[in-house]
């Protein structure tokens, strides 16, 4: 099965899991200073009830499964619930979203328990303005960690940014000349009102045509086609070996291109980012329902995915009003 189409033709084939809530930084665009409260152990996912649902989908034509968070590596024994994914069959590629943090101890261990690629959340190449937008990060153990990951073979490496005016723009070039030299893929990515603070204001926030026209200033960008990009859209510099992916949540409407459900670290299932409908799977799982209840379900939140999101005139808003779309659950809750 090649994965089932939702009412708007779109093929849903890639699953996200937000393996936990917690999180050894706090960004200043994603969490509050004091942190967000986590979830209770017992609250969140156990790795069986999480293998159980990627097999169940798989068999409805996934093929893909991204581990975020939160961040994934604070979790104990991230490298068990890779091994046990990646032995469920139909499932082609397996990748995690990390801050880096940890990345350093465990890319080989990942790589040898089957994780094919990480992507690196990295908003700035200068260790003390790295610090300050995590609130006490360390570049130089992501930087490591990148290293590690390189030496395991999860390449190509792809660089998460978020560009926010006053705070990391004047990077922008920096980052996107990293693909001159390397083959690492370096990814804008809008910045969205999060569920969990108001840091997020339209005078913050970067359009990626914006982003665009900044990059061009050293060279030219040309437009090329990944194979399952979703809702990323990707262009080379001349010359460069790496890409450059830009995310446009708010302003080019990605939603056409939307290929995914994502899962909760507290077991729901959310057919879109920006809406608050969900699934509730932990329930139907813990009270003892069957393979084919919670198929289900999984097939229900394919058939009630909305065909976009609203939140497109969002540049247009101001904070508070702005926020209310989105400020429900925060990212790392919901798994970014
Ligand atoms: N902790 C991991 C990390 O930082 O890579 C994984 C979870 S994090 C929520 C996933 C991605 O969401 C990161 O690349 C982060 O930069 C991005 N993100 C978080 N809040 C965001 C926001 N308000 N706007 C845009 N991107 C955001
Ligand atoms: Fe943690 Fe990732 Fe959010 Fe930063 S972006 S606070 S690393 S979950």
């Amino acid at each position: 099965m090649t994965g089932l189409k939702d009412t708007f033709f779109r093929v849903i084939d890639y699953l996200r899991v937000s393996v936990t809530d917690r999180c050894n930084l706090r960004c200043l665009y994603c969490m509050p200073p004091e942190g967000v409260v986590p979830s209770e152990h017992k609250e969140i996912l156990s790795y069986e009830e999480i293998v159980r649902i990627i097999e169940i989908g798989a068999g409805l034509g996934v093929r893909k499964v991204r581990l975020t968070g939160g961040e994934p590596l604070t979790r104990k024994n991230i490298s068990f619930l890779i091994s046990s994914i990646k032995k469920i069959r139909g499932i082609e590629d397996l990748s995690l979203t990390t801050n880096g943090i940890l990345l350093e101890k465990y890319a080989a261990e990942m790589a040898s328990a089957g994780l094919d690629r990480v992507n690196v959340s990295i908003d700035s190449f200068d260790p003390v303005r790295y610090e300050k937008i995590t609130r006490g990060g360390s570049l130089e153990a992501v930087l490591r960690g990148i290293s590690e990951a390189e030496k395991a073979g999860l390449r190509p490496i792809k660089i998460n940014m978020v560009p926010i005016r006053g705070v990391n723009d004047d990077e922008v070039i920096e980052f996107a000349s990293l693909t001159f030299n390397s083959d690492h893929h370096v990814r804008f990515i809008e910045f969205m009102p999060s569920g969990n603070n108001d840091y997020w204001s339209s005078d913050k926030y970067i359009t990626t045509d914006e982003l665009k026209k900044t990059i061009e200033t050293i060279a030219p960008l040309t437009p090329v086609h990944m194979r399952k990009e979703g809702p990323s859209r990707y262009f080379r510099l001349k010359g460069a070996r790496g890409v450059i992916g830009f995310i446009s949540a708010l302003t080019h409407h990605f939603c056409k291109e939307c290929n995914r459900l994502r899962l909760t670290s507290d077991g729901k299932l959310r057919p879109c980012l920006f809406s608050e409908t969900e699934i509730d799977l932990k329930a139907a799982i813990r009270s003892g329902e069957p393979d084919s209840e919670i198929e289900r379900l999984l097939r229900l939140s394919i058939e009630i995915k909305p065909e976009g999101h609203n939140i497109s005139n969002i540049a247009a808003l101001k904070g508070p009003e702005a926020l209310g779309t989105g400020r429900r659950r925060p990212m790392s809750k919901i798994g970014g």
